[in-house]
């Protein structure tokens, strides 16, 4: 066991990550925002940098961001500024970035997130708006590298929190709330395999104990929850060996390679001295007022933690149930729509968080479900709850109609009626069949009434085996028990 496992170190992370906004256009121009068009198709004067050019800027990007600092519980700063960030690179014609740096539109936020029962806190440092860069392609030529300005000036938010993480599955737990967030509110798809939402992780190592900040490093290019969660316990693990054998930390720049499994030093990490930060010249400052603030407000929807607690206070459900049912706006409408058909919320619950979400994942193409394409529909789940409360049909026999259901667009009452699956509550039939089955087994019944109470389950196994499970459990025991009383 290395000394860091033995709990010497405790690891620090912060998190930079960064949101493609949803917005019609980009930034700074009228061109579209939308991904996937042809290379390079839309673009500008402005987006492509051409001289003389001026921006302009896309006010619903600002709703937006603003729409993102109430989710998150940020201050807004009433005047914030533009800022061009210098840097050289093809896929940036102008030569620098419209960002934000010493005033941020929004500050001191917070996210609440749960690991394994237990909630913490992420204070979020800042949000600022920012352009995005195009994109070099630098894999379809042997001797040339191309590039697509198409994202050129795209609108991202960057939402940078303090080091309030301590471990890797806090570090994922609060991306993916994040994305929640910006999805509930729509403001982003949240895609990380797209890249419109990604992630930089600094991670350092301090003796437990210690409240100073040891020195972090910063990876870059995780596009998954999953090379998010390794990358960091990989750099925590290789922070942890460096440091128990006398070595020190270098602040730097690192690449997660998914292929190997690793981080590998890409550059030392830059300074903010060397971007050359200075006001943008050729816009105004940002304001926003209260008024604007009041009206973004009211456009905003239920969050994902209020959506959390009245499903607990409206619905009765376990705190956990309301947890994985809110998780995604998608997975809490589906689950609303059917309880609003069929008012049995835990079951419904326990369908949902149980079989729905496992065909969710069966279907699901790169690994994340998607909740708003279920093939069994809500009305249609809710339907087969209520074939099981009105005592149609058994739990058990609900499972065969579920599975049938997956598989077509039949309605449960269809397929019960169709498979001839009603269960069967008739004491006249069940009882002849408990006859049979007590005079095949005389000594099982001596057995019971002798005081052997646990072969009562071995009779119910017996009769809905007779029954072809359709034998109601109910009426099945309350006749066992009167006749082998008897
Ligand atoms: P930049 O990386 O752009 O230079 P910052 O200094 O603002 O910018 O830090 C960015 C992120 O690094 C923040 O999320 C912050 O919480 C995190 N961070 C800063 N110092 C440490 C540290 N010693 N260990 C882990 N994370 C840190
Ligand atoms: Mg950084
Ligand atoms: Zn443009």
């Amino acid at each position: 066991m290395s000394e860091y496992e033995a709990g010497n170190w405790e690891a620090v992370v912060g998190l930079e990550v960064h949101t493609q906004l949803l917005t019609e256009s980009k930034l700074f121009c009228g061109c579209s925002a939308a991904f996937g068009a042809p290379p390079n198709h839309n673009t500008c004067p402005v987006c492509t940098g051409m001289p003389g050019a001026l921006p302009v800027l896309n006010r619903s990007a600002v709703e937006f961001a603003i729409r993102a600092a109430l989710a998150t519980n940020c201050r807004i700063n009433p005047s914030s500024r533009w800022a061009r960030k210098n840097y050289f690179y093809p896929d940036l014609p102008k030569a620098y970035q419209i960002s934000q740096y010493e005033q941020p539109y929004c500050e001191h936020g917070s996210v609440t997130i749960e690991v394994d029962g237990e909630q913490s806190e992420v204070r979020l440092t800042r949000i600022h708006m920012e352009e995005d860069a195009g994109k070099n392609i630098h894999d379809a030529h042997a001797d040339y590298s191309l590039v697509d300005l198409n994202r050129s000036s795209v609108p991202l938010l960057e939402i940078v929190s303090e080091p309030d993480i301590r471990n890797a599955a806090q570090a994922v737990t609060y991306m993916r709330k994040l994305r929640s967030i910006v999805r509930y509110i729509r403001i982003s798809d949240g895609n990380m395999n797209e890249g419109s939402m990604r992630c930089d992780a600094n991670v350092s190592l301090r003796k437990r104990g210690s409240s100073e900040l040891g020195t972090r490093t910063e990876t870059k290019n995780m596009n998954s929850f999953r090379s998010i969660e390794s990358a960091i316990n990989y750099e925590i693990e290789r922070q942890a060996e460096v440091l128990n054998s006398g070595g020190s930390i270098e602040q730097e720049t690192r690449l997660w390679d998914p292929n190997q499994g690793i981080t590998r030093s890409m550059r030392s990490k830059e300074e903010a001295h060397d971007y050359r930060y200075f006001p943008e010249p050729d816009l105004l400052p940002l304001d926003i007022d209260e008024a604007w603030i009041a009206k973004v407000a009211e456009s905003m929807p239920e969050l994902p933690d209020a959506r959390r607690a009245r499903f607990i206070s409206e619905y009765g459900l376990p705190e956990y149930d309301a947890g994985v049912l809110t998780a995604t706006k998608e997975l809490a409408d589906y689950y609303e729509t059917a309880v609003g058909e069929h008012a049995n919320p835990k079951a419904v619950s326990n369908w949902v968080m149980g079989d729905i979400i496992r065909i969710a994942n069966e279907a699901a193409v790169d690994s994340e479900p998607d909740f708003s394409a279920i093939p069994v529909s809500a009305p249609r789940l809710a339907a087969l709850v209520k074939l099981i409360d009105e005592g149609t049909i058994s739990g058990k026999i609900a499972k065969t109609v579920f599975e049938k259901m997956v598989t077509s667009e039949d309605s449960p009452a269809d397929i019960v009626a169709r498979e001839g699956l009603v269960q069967e509550s008739d004491e006249g039939k069940l009882g002849g069949i408990i006859d049979e089955l007590l005079s095949a087994n005389p000594d099982k019944v001596e057995e019971y009434r002798g005081g052997k109470d646990k072969l009562l389950g071995f009779f119910v196994g017996q009769v809905m085996k007779a029954s072809g499970g359709k034998a109601n459990p109910q009426v099945v025991n309350k006749l066992l028990k009167e006749k082998l009383s008897a």
